[in-house]
């Protein structure tokens, strides 16, 4: 596992490479990716976050709570319904 991340380039289209990130907290990282095509040269700095949950860890961390996919889209849906659980 490491560097394999599928970022296209919104330039030239080929694949970006992540050069370093950075960890701003657990959920949260600083990203620098660099484009793989040395005549294209684009370079980007950005963030990765996760931001729900799919599956549930084995080994749960009690500082981590993460809304659910299931949560998250029922959300969107019924804005103005809260109290069916
Ligand atoms: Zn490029």
């Amino acid at each position: 596992m490491g560097r394999k991340a599928s970022y296209q380039c919104p330039h030239c289209k080929s694949g970006m490479i992540a050069r370093s990130s950075r960890e701003v907290h657990a959920l949260l990282r600083d990203i620098f990716l660099q484009c793989s095509n040395y005549q294209c040269g684009f370079s980007a700095g950005g963030i990765l976050e996760i931001t729900h949950e799919i599956s549930p860890s084995a080994r749960p961390n009690i500082e981590i709570q993460l809304q659910t996919i299931k949560e998250l889209t029922a959300r969107r849906a019924a804005n103005d319904d809260d109290d069916h659980e």
